[in-house]
């Protein structure tokens, strides 16, 4: 990977005493000077409101504003500008499109296809859809190699369901779905199709259109961008039929005692001053991802995983949950016999090595996997094989501690 040490100067620290080794990008990304940069250059320099005001600076604000929504309909290849909204985050997008669509399509005894494998923001919002509007959730079942189980995909989606939201990446698995035969499945019984993309943008090339997602949402944190910022974006013909998510200013043309008229899309989504920074420092993550190119990102963290993988497996006492095949992100979820996962995550922590210990906010998926909870590492371009190779001496050291 093309990536200089000074590119993320948040990894050249020591922590407890030893070289930071970041491993828990799946959660939050770190992000490169190009994007810290970015920011300081917005509030030091252009810092203002953005679409309202006719002075100069407000202007300079609202150009870089929009700017990144063309970046990111660019990145993910949208057909157009106005299909990419500014989200807090992937669960406020997810919730935005159960409280808008859900609820003015879903009606008692429909049905709402979800899986096994999602993260609880793509699990929570449609079981308090399902509930509001008397309608049942659905999931459909894993492979027993922990991919998604693709015959009870085409069970569960039947002709009562409106719609189906599935993650294209796994947050604990590292599995990638086969988006475009879902798609395939839900648009056969005329559902919609959202998809949760919040570990496949950051790590591989998306194109919506191919993909055919109706709705497809993402975080900007776990992309190298600023936390507070996410994306909803929705085919057109879909969002210009849907009720915006919140009222109030911005999203407004003009206002009456009893009446409001709404802006055209994107701007009717938005309502409240944005997340002006945050969007900027999207588009300047956006901007350092391209330069490494998403297909050499993806190729790059497989070689990681693959290399991660074969050394784990010659640890006895680690399990790994999945096939080494169905790693397809970087992303390896794991537990060593007789340590419990927190046990292990705070011990690699005295070594300066940060994972993720828990359930990973996928507790239906624990369940299913017969555990209460597993260590996680997921790596992003910065990792090195060194960081792979101070992990594992690590685990070692840790398990003969333990012994
Ligand atoms: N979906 C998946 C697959 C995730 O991994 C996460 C975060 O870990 C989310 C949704 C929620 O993202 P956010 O907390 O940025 O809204």
């Amino acid at each position: 990977m093309k990536i200089k040490p000074s590119d993320f100067p948040i990894l050249a620290q020591q922590v407890n005493q030893h070289r930071l080794v970041y491993l828990d990008s799946a959660a939050t990304s770190q992000k490169p000077a190009s994007v810290l940069a970015a920011l300081n250059q917005y509030y030091t320099h252009d810092n203002a409101n953005v679409h309202r005001g006719i002075y100069d600076l407000s202007q300079r604000a609202t150009t870089a504003y929009e700017l990144a929504r063309d970046k990111v309909q660019h990145f993910i290849h949208a057909k157009k500008r106005e299909e990419i909204l500014f989200t807090r985050g992937t669960t406020e997008a997810i919730n935005w499109v159960a409280q808008t669509y859900g609820m003015t399509h879903i009606n008692p005894s429909d049905e709402i296809v979800i899986s096994y494998m999602e993260h609880h923001a793509n699990i929570v919002p449609w079981q308090q859809l399902a509930k509001q509007r008397g309608a049942t959730l659905k999931y459909i079942r894993l492979a027993a190699n922990g991919t998604l189980d693709m015959h009870d995909a085409d069970k569960q989606i039947t002709a009562r369901t409106k719609i189906v939201s599935i993650t294209q990446a796994s947050n604990v698995l590292g599995v990638v779905n086969p988006i475009k035969q879902i798609a395939a499945l839900a648009h056969a019984q005329h559902a919609v199709l959202l998809v949760d993309g919040a570990q496949s943008v950051p790590h591989m090339p998306i194109d919506v259109q191919q993909l055919d997602a109706d709705f497809f949402v993402f975080s900007g944190h776990k992309m190298m961008g600023p936390t507070g910022i996410g994306v909803l974006y929705g085919k057109r013909d879909l969002l210009a039929h849907i009720p915006p998510a919140q009222f109030g200013g911005e999203m407004v043309t003009t206002v009456s005692q009893n009446d409001a008229h709404f802006q055209p899309l994107p701007w009717r989504f938005e309502a409240g001053t944005p997340n002006i920074a945050g969007a900027i420092g999207l588009g300047a993550a956006i901007d350092y991802l391209l330069t490494l190119d998403m297909v050499e990102v993806a190729k790059y963290e497989q070689q990681l995983t693959q290399y991660a993988l074969e050394s784990l497996h010659k640890i006895d006492a680690i399990t790994v949950y999945g096939a080494d095949d169905v790693h397809q992100t970087g992303i390896i979820t794991f537990n060593m016999a007789g340590v419990h996962a927190h046990d292990l995550a705070t011990a690699l922590d005295q070594l300066g090595i940060a994972v993720r210990a828990g359930h990973h906010c996928a507790q239906p998926l624990m369940r299913y996997l017969g555990v209460a909870a597993t260590v996680r590492m997921s790596f992003y371009v910065y990792n090195t094989l060194d960081d792979i190779d101070d992990t594992v001496a690590a685990i070692k050291e840790i398990k003969d501690y333990f012994k």
